[in-house]
C-alpha cells in the first residue's frame, strides 16, 4: 500500500521566524499521525530554521527548487547537496510557476530529478496542464509529455520512489478545484504512462499527489480516490489549523 504523502508548498511566503511558529504549532496538531508522510517546503533562506525545529518530529523538509550542477559559476542558484547538507529530505522540480515564470523545461527538470536523486533528496515531480489545454481536450497529450521527459532515462527502480504531482495550473491558488473523478483520471493517465514506460511494479508504488486549491472541505473526496495518494498544497499550508486538517483527511 502507498503511504499517503500531504506536502505545504510555502512559495515566496513566510520568514525564517514565521515559518518555525508554524511548524511548532502544526507539530502540535500532527505529532500523533504516522500514517501519513508530512513535508514541508518553506522558502530557501527559512530552511535552516525550520530543519532545526523539525528535528525529532514527523515532519519532512522540502525545498521549492533547485539546481542541477553539483557547483558552479551559477549566481543565485542552489545546488542539491547544499540542501542535503541542511537537512533538507525532499525537493520540488518543476512546478507550474517555475515553468510558467522562470523558463524551465522538460529537460531542465529532467536534469534535476537525476540531480535530486543522485543528492538522496526525494523529488516531488509536477506536472499539468493550462486551461487552454484543458479546453482543448489537449490534457492527456499535455501531461503525457511532462511525464515522459521529466523521466527520461530514470530505471524503474528510480521511478517507483517518486513523488509526482498532478497539479492543472488552472486551479492553482483559484479556488477551483478539478472535481475528484478528473484528477483521478489524470493520475490514473499518469501511472499507465509510467508502467508503459517502466513497468507495472514500478508504477504501483509511485505516489501521486493532486494539488490545486486543496482545502479542508475537499481534502476527503480527492483523497477517497484510488490513484491520488497525497496533496500538494499551496494557499492552506500556510496556517498549522488548515494544513493538519488535510494531513488528518481521514
Ligand atoms: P494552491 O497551490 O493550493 O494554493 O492552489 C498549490 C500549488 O501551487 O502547489
Amino acid at each position: 500500500m502507498r503511504k499517503p504523502i500531504i506536502a505545504g508548498n510555502w512559495k515566496m511566503y513566510k520568514t525564517a521566524g514565521e515559518g518555525v511558529i508554524l511548524v511548532q504549532e502544526l507539530n502540535a496538531l500532527t505529532n500523533a499521525v504516522n500514517d501519513v508522510e508530512i513535508v514541508v517546503c518553506p522558502p530557501f533562506t527559512a530552511l535552516p530554521a525550520i530543519a532545526a525545529a523539525v528535528a525529532g518530529t514527523n515532519i519532512g523538509l522540502g525545498a521549492q527548487n533547485m539546481h542541477w550542477e553539483e557547483k558552479g559559476a551559477f549566481t543565485g542558484e542552489i545546488a542539491p547537496g547544499m540542501l542535503k547538507d541542511i537537512g533538507c529530505t525532499h525537493v520540488i522540480i518543476g512546478h507550474s510557476e517555475r515553468r510558467q515564470y522562470f523558463a524551465e523545461t522538460d529537460q531542465t527538470v529532467n536534469n534535476k530529478l537525476k540531480a535530486a536523486l543522485k543528492a538522496g533528496l526525494k523529488p516531488i515531480m509536477c506536472v499539468g496542464e493550462t486551461l487552454i489545454d484543458r479546453e482543448a481536450n489537449a490534457t492527456k497529450r499535455v501531461v503525457g509529455a511532462q511525464v515522459k521527459g521529466g523521466l527520461d532515462g530514470l530505471s524503474g527502480q528510480q521511478v517507483a520512489g517518486l513523488v509526482i504531482a498532478y497539479e492543472p495550473i488552472w486551479a492553482i491558488g483559484t479556488g477551483r478545484t478539478a472535481s475528484a473523478e478528473d484528477a483521478n483520471e489524470v493520475c490514473a493517465f499518469i501511472r499507465r504512462t509510467v508502467a508503459e514506460m517502466f513497468d507495472q511494479p514500478s508504477a504501483e508504488s509511485l505516489r501521486i499527489q493532486y494539488g490545486g486549491s486543496v482545502k479542508p472541505d475537499n481534502v476527503a473526496e480527492l483523497m477517497a480516490k484510488p490513484d491520488i495518494d497525497g496533496a500538494l498544497v499551496g494557499g492552506a499550508s500556510l496556517e498549522a489549523e488548515s494544513f493538519s486538517k488535510l494531513v488528518k483527511f481521514k
